[in-house]
């Protein structure tokens, strides 16, 4: 799981919409908690060294979910009749001391310091950039036409560099709001932009201060290559690249109409504000070192039944990967063992696959097991399945996604995301009905969780998909599920804590995989394959 920001306080928003239903059949399988267990303390474990991609520990986890996958009698669908789809990435440096950032007011110029003034990452396309080009304000830097929302309009960027402030209004809903947030780049690109320069704010520095994006700023930028060698770099245009300090960016807005004390006023009150010609231009400077490495996603197939549907596929995806070792030696243990994140979904997923090829009944559509590699780098694994997939992408009618199942508490309620934009949702409330357990609404929608997982890639591809997350009540009388889920959050995720001593529930992990599981089923067995519902803004997604 990928997150940008940490929550200290978590509210409790819960809307419990579950319809319940009692078709369960007698006949059901169900997961096991011993299973489970020696999955997830398999995968975990410090000989792993936390899973990173490129790494061996991550290579002996994919030879394990490979041989599980054999055990089961599950055919191959990865590259050559093998189980392996191997990806080969770069991975991109920005060289030491080489990032400047030098404004022109027309007063004279000013140089930014780096890293405490500005922040750029390294290019994954070229070894040396150097972009000299006006600054125009964007606001938010959104374009939909669903909401209402131009960020552009009057304005030409077309060979300049874009400002724009971080976030989005809090007005947009949770799931749509995180899709058109990560989209900013591709708006900037398609109006010619040359370069972005993203600004801090004073309400951002309260959750996530600039002194931590500082400390995440050494990490290598990761892309994936196509077979013929290509980085996968969607917007090329986009040469340069910042994030400035909120003090900092004053000097930005120095020639402006509106200064930026305003403009954070603005933000404040809850109002999105209007872009200009800022009257500076800016030269920016880095230079970057590549490496090649490559990493393996798993995949295999349970052929389904039915003459006519045995060629649809509902895909299951888990990541395999992890963050590799800390480099933090103020620690005794530096392995990053990813237990929740994400051996927990991995070993749920292996268990499903079980549970599937043990079921009297063979299911009528195929059914994927796909884990993939790099979704800490970006969700890269799973973007590069859905750029080459090993069976037509069309026929893939629904993504079940497991990621970060965080079992460590009786959970009475799951979070569905992406379960009320496709028909998916029925069969969710359906499935999760059948063990007592509630449906709620995303209780963090800040997090814009829909965007930070593996079923992102196939949802941007247009396969329906839902991900599911334990809620934030508690079966257990006195347990408070949201404040067991937000300390796991604030204590162990992404650190060398996420490891199998913590109180794992693994019964809570046999029911989160029993509704999993129902899930697949009812998708392969149900008639008219998932859709998008009309009204759904991810079915117009071009
Ligand atoms: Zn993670």
């Amino acid at each position: 799981m990928r997150f940008s920001s940490y929550i200290g306080v978590i509210a409790l928003a819960l809307g419990l919409t579950a319809c319940v239903d009692d078709t369960q059949s007698s006949a059901a399988p169900s997961a096991d908690a011993v299973a489970l267990q020696a999955h997830l303390e398999f995968l975990a474990s410090d000989d792993l060294e936390g899973r990173d991609t490129g790494s061996r520990g991550h290579e002996i986890a994919a030879k394990y979910i490979a041989t599980e996958f054999k055990s089961l009698g599950l055919e191959p669908a990865g590259d050559d009749g093998t189980y392996f789809q191997r990806i080969k990435f770069r991975r991109s440096f920005l060289e030491e001391n080489s990032a400047s950032f030098t404004l022109d007011t027309g007063d004279g110029k000013v140089e930014l310091e780096y890293p405490k003034q500005f922040l750029t990452g390294p290019s994954p396309y070229s070894e040396q950039d150097d972009v000299e080009a006006p600054l125009v304000f964007v606001g938010y830097g959104l374009v939909s036409d669903a909401f209402g929302i131009d960020d552009y309009a009057g304005l030409d960027v077309e060979g300049k560099i874009v400002v724009m402030v971080t976030g989005r209004p809090e007005s947009l809903p949770s799931e749509e709001g995180a899709h058109l947030n990560s989209s900013k780049t591709k708006f900037a690109a398609e109006r010619g932009a040359v370069g972005i320069i993203n600004l801090h704010t004073p309400a951002r520095e309260e959750v996530r201060p600039f002194e931590v994006s500082i400390m995440y700023q050494r990490a290598p930028s990761v892309r994936w290559l196509h077979p013929n060698g290509e980085p996968n770099v969607a917007f090329k245009n986009i040469a340069a690249s910042a994030y400035v300090h909120h003090e900092a960016a004053q000097q930005l807005f120095v020639n402006a109409p509106v200064k930026l004390d305003a403009i954070f006023a603005q933000l404040e009150a809850g109002e999105s504000p209007q872009g200009f010609d800022l009257g500076v231009t800016a030269r920016l400077q880095r230079e970057s070192r590549h490496e090649e490495i490559t990493s393996p996603n798993v995949a295999a197939v349970l052929p389904g039944s039915d003459e006519n549907l045995k060629d649809e596929y509902v895909l299951y995806t888990a990541h395999s990967d992890h963050i590799g070792v800390t480099k933090d030696l103020s620690q005794d243990d530096h392995i990053n063992n990813g237990a929740m994140d994400n051996a927990s979904g991995v070993s749920v997923m292996l268990e499903t696959a079980r549970m599937f090829t043990e079921a009297g009944q063979q299911p009528k559509r195929s059914i994927m097991f796909l884990s993939v590699t790099a979704e800490e780098r970006g969700l890269l694994g799973a973007d590069y399945f859905a750029h080459h997939p090993t069976v037509p992408l069309g026929q893939i009618v629904a993504n079940v996604n497991l990621d970060m199942p965080v079992l460590l508490y009786d959970f009475a309620d799951v979070i569905a995301f992406g379960s009320t934009h496709s028909t998916l949702g029925d069969s969710v409330s359906r499935a999760a009905g059948q063990f007592g357990i509630e449906l709620s609404d995303d209780p963090m929608p800040e997090q814009a969780i829909f965007t930070r997982s593996d079923h992102y890639p196939f949802v941007k591809k247009g396969v329906p998909a839902v991900f599911l997350m334990t809620g934030f009540t508690s079966k257990t009388e006195g347990e408070d599920g949201g404040e067991v889920w937000g300390t796991f959050f604030a204590e162990h995720y992404h650190r060398p804590s996420d490891q199998p001593d913590l109180p794992i529930n693994y019964e809570a992990g046999v029911t989160f995989t029993n509704i999993n599981y129902a899930i697949g089923q009812e998708i392969s067995n149900q008639v008219e394959r998932p859709r998008w519902l009309e009204e759904s803004f991810f079915s117009q997604l071009d």
